[in-house]
C-alpha cells in the first residue's frame, strides 16, 4: 500500500492533530461513528449499496495528488505515518543512546538531502564498475550471489527461506519466478494501447536512468531493448497469476543435484553455497519451467546485455537512496504505472522504509506510545466470540458432512492469535547505523535481514515471529503456522472504537476478524490442515460440493466491472472475496447476540442491523485513479472497494431483511441463488 501526503501545509496540520490527540481522534464523544453525511441517501440501498453508504464521501474526497488511491484503510496509514514521523523526529534528536538511537540516526541520515545530493550516484559507482567488469555467465552468476549476500537486492534469481508447506516444522529454501520489473507478466505481454505505451514508457524511463550515469543517448537507448528483451522472455515464462494460487502445481521439490541435471549451466548446490544456505539438500521450486528458461537464457543472451540487466536492476532498486535526479526519474515512471501525480514528502518515504527495514525497533516506540493493554484484550475478547460463533455456523451448515466438520473443528479450534504486536521483538544490535550514510544504512539492514533468513535452516520454526510491523493497517492469515494476525495499525476506528457501538465494531473489525478466520477455509486455506500441513482432509463429495459454491463466487465477481471494460477477475480474488462472504456472515450472527441487537434501538435514525451493514460498507470506501486500478485488477488479490462492500451483501439474507431490498432492485439476487457457504 502506499503512504503519501499532499502539501507541507497539510502535514504540519497532520502532525499538529495526532500530536495533541489520543488514537482515535479528539472527538470522539461527539462522532457520529456512522455518519448520514458520508451517505448518499438518493441512491437505493438494494441498488449500489456502496453508493448509499459512501456516495457523498466519495464526492467529498478526490485521491490527493501524492497518492494514488483514498479510504479508509490509507486514512489510517496516513494518520499511523504523522506517528511515526513524531516518533522520528524526536529519536533523531534524543541524545540518549539507547537501541533507539538507531533509527533516529538512520532517520536523520535520509532527511540529508544535502550531503545525498552532493554524492550524485558516487553510492552505487563501485557495483556498476564492479558489474561492468564481468566477462563470463559464470561471473554473471556469481554477481547476482554477491549483491543477494550484500544487502542488494540480486535480481534474475528470486529464492528465500520458509516453511515447506507439506512439512512445516521444517524451513526450506524455496525459488521463485521473478526477474522483471513491470508489475506483472501482462505489462510486456499484451497487445492493447495502454500496456503499449507503458512499455514505450519503460523504454525511455531504462535509457534516461541510465543517461544519468553518463551513458551517452545512442548507448542508453540499446541497453533499454536489451533489458526490455531479458525481462520479456522472462515474463512469458512466468505462470499466471491465477496458476500461481495452485499450490499443487507450485510445490515441486528437488535434490539440489536433480534440479542441476534440467540446468546445464546452474549449479545449484554450489549456488545455494554462494549464497549462504547450507545445510539442507532440496529445494522447493514453483515454476519449474522458470528455472530452465533462466538457464537457457544465460546460454543465448551475450554477456555485455546481462551486465546491462544486472546494471538496471541495481539502478533501479537504489534509485530511491540517490540524489534528485535518480528520485525524481523513478517517480516519473511510477506515476506512469500509478497515475500518482505527486511524490510524497521526503520524511515520509524514509519513514516508509525504517518501517520496512528495522520495523520492530520503530514499531517498539509506537506501541509503547500508541497501544495499550485494554485494546489487545478487548480485541481477544472479540476474535473468541467470533471463534465461538464460527463453529456454531459450521455445526449448522447442510453441505458438509459429519466426517468434515469434525476435522474443521479442530482447524478453527487450533487458531493461533497474535493481536498487537509480537512477543519479541527482533534483535537489530548487530547492524551498524550511521548518521552520515543514507544507502550504507539501507544496505546493512538489507543484510542483516538475509542473514536473518538463511540462519533459520536447521532450525526449530519460530512460531512468534510477525510478518507485519505494529503499525501496519492491514491483517492475515497463514496457512503454514494455523493463525491469524491483527497489528496494532489497523486497530483503530472505522475499524475498532473502544467508544464505538457494538454494531460499529462488529461491522467493521468484526467482519476483518471473521475475513482473516475464513481464509483458513477459502478455496487455498481449506488445503491445509489443523497443524498447517497441505493435506486432503475433506472428503471428495464435501470437497465437490464446496468447490461448486466456489465457482458462483467467481462467476458474481467477473460480472463487476470497473473503467468500463475492465472486469474483476473472479478467479484471482476468489480467495478474498470467499474471506469477505465468511466474514460477514459471522461477524454479524456474532452481533445478533449482543443487547445493542437484542434491544434494537435505533441510532442516528439507523437499527443496529442496518449499522452493521453501514459499517461494512463504510470500511471499503475509497477512491482510486484509473491506473491505479488497472494495475490492481492485474495484480491484486482483492476485488476493488465497491466489489468487496457490495459483493457479500447481495447473498445475505438479513442484508435484504434490513433495507428492504425487494426484486427489480440492482443488486437484488433471488434466495435460491444466494452464495451460502460459511
Ligand atoms: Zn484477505
Amino acid at each position: 500500500m502506499n503512504r503519501k501526503c499532499r502539501l507541507g501545509i497539510i502535514i504540519l496540520t497532520a502532525v499538529f492533530l495526532v500530536s495533541f490527540s489520543p488514537p482515535g481522534g479528539k472527538d470522539k464523544k461527539t462522532r457520529k461513528f456512522i455518519d448520514p453525511a458520508n451517505m448518499d441517501l438518493s441512491v437505493k440501498p438494494g441498488d449500489n449499496f456502496f453508493l448509499y453508504a459512501n456516495g457523498a464521501w466519495v464526492k467529498k474526497n478526490p485521491v490527493p495528488a501524492s497518492k494514488t488511491r483514498w479510504g479508509s484503510f490509507d486514512q489510517l496509514i496516513e494518520d499511523n505515518s504523522g506517528r511515526l514521523h513524531l516518533l522520528l523526529e524526536e529519536a533523531a534528536h534524543n541524545p540518549a543512546d539507547n537501541k533507539f538511537k538507531k533509527v533516529g540516526d538512520y532517520y536523520a541520515s535520509g532527511l540529508d538531502s544535502a550531503a545525498i545530493e552532493k554524492l550524485g550516484y558516487e553510492p552505487i559507482k563501485a557495483d556498476m564498475e564492479r558489474i561492468n567488469s564481468l566477462t563470463s555467465i559464470q561471473e554473471v552468476v556469481n554477481e547476482m550471489t554477491y549483491e543477494k549476500t550484500n544487502g542488494m537486492t540480486g535480481s534474475l534469481i528470486s529464492i528465500n527461506i520458509s516453511q515447506d508447506k507439506k512439512n512445516v516444522s521444517k524451513y526450506i529454501p524455496q525459488i521463485g519466478q521473478g526477474g522483471i520489473t513491470l508489475p506483472d507478466r501482462d505489462y510486456y505481454l499484451k497487445g492493447d494501447a495502454r500496456n503499449s505505451k507503458t512499455r514505450t514508457e519503460f523504454l525511455m524511463h531504462i535509457a534516461n536512468m541510465f543517461r544519468l550515469t553518463g551513458v551517452s543517448a545512442a548507448d542508453a537507448a540499446k541497453k533499454a531493448e536489451a533489458v526490455m528483451r531479458i525481462e520479456t522472455a522472462l515474463a512469458k515464462a512466468q505462470l499466471p497469476r491465477v496458476e500461481m494460487r495452485d499450490q499443487y502445481k507450485t510445490y515441486n521439490k528437488f535434490a539440489w543435484k536433480d534440479l542441476s541435471a534440467t540446468t546445464p549451466l546452474l549449479d545449484w548446490k554450489n549456488i545455494a553455497e554462494k549464497l549462504a544456505i547450507t545445510g539442507t539438500d532440496s529445494v522447493i521450486v514453483s515454476n519449474p519451467s522458470f528455472v530452465k528458461l533462466i538457464d537457457l537464457l544465460l546460454g543465448v543472451v551475450p554477456v555485455e546485455d546481462w551486465k546491462t540487466y544486472l546494471q538496471w536492476h541495481l539502478l533501479n532498486d537504489e534509485a530511491p537512496y540517490l540524489s534528485s535526479a535518480f528520485e525524481k526519474e523513478n517517480f516519473n515512471f511510477n506515476r506512469v504505472l500509478s497515475g500518482q501525480k505527486e511524490i510524497q514528502p521526503r520524511w515520509q518515504r524514509i519513514s516508509s522504509q525504517i518501517d520496512n527495514s528495522m520495523g520492530e525497533l520503530l514499531g517498539e516506540l509506537y506501541v509503547n506510545k500508541y497501544f495499550t493493554a485494554e485494546a489487545k484484550k478487548r480485541m481477544l475478547d472479540l476474535v473468541n466470540n467470533l471463534q465461538q460463533t464460527f463453529a456454531d455456523r459450521i455445526k449448522r451448515l447442510d453441505w458438509m458432512s459429519d466426517e468434515t466438520k469434525q476435522k474443521a473443528f479442530e482447524k478453527l479450534n487450533a487458531f493461533t492469535k497474535k493481536i498487537g504486536y509480537t512477543d519479541k521483538w527482533r534483535d537489530y544490535s548487530s547492524v551498524r547505523v550511521d548518521r552520515n550514510d543514507y544507502i550504507g544504512n539501507h544496505r546493512r539492514a538489507a543484510k542483516w535481514a538475509y542473514d536473518d533468513m538463511v540462519s533459520r535452516l536447521g532450525k526449530p520454526v519460530d512460531k512468534t515471529r510477525w510478518g507485519f510491523t505494529p503499525p501496519t493497517v492491514n491483517a492475515s492469515y497463514n496457512a503454514t503456522n494455523n493463525e491469524i494476525t491483527f497489528p496494532a495499525g489497523i486497530l483503530q476506528f472505522p475499524f475498532f472504537d473502544f467508544d464505538a457501538d457494538d454494531a460499529v465494531n462488529y461491522g467493521g473489525i468484526g467482519a476483518v476478524i471473521g475475513h482473516e478466520m475464513t481464509h483458513g477455509f477459502d478455496d487455498q486455506g481449506r488445503q491445509s490442515g489443523a497443524d498447517g500441513n497441505l493435506t486432503e482432509w475433506w472428503t471428495k463429495p464435501d470437497a465437490d460440493k464446496f468447490k461448486s459454491k466456489a465457482d458462483e463466487v467467481v462467476n458474481q465477481y467477473n460480472a463487476f466491472t470497473i473503467l468500463d471494460t475492465i472486469h474483476v477477475n473472479g478467479r484471482l480474488t476468489l480467495g478474498e472475496n470467499l474471506a469477505d462472504l465468511g466474514g460477514v456472515n459471522i461477524a454479524y450472527e456474532a452481533f445478533t447476540k449482543t443487547n445493542q441487537f437484542k434491544e434494537g434501538k435505533k441510532i442516528d435514525g439507523f437499527t443496529p442491523a442496518q449499522r452493521f451493514f453501514l459499517s461494512y460498507a463504510q470500511i471499503w470506501r475509497s477512491v482510486i485513479l484509473p491506473e491505479e486500478a488497472a494495475k490492481r485488477i492485474l495484480t491484486d488479490p482483492h476485488s476493488p472497494g465497491m466489489a468487496r462492500a457490495n459483493g457479500p451483501v447481495s447473498n445475505i439474507d438479513a442484508w435484504y431483511e434490513a433495507f428492504n431490498v425487494q426484486p427489480g432492485d440492482k443488486m437484488y439476487k433471488p434466495k435460491e441463488q444466494r452464495t451460502r457457504i460459511w
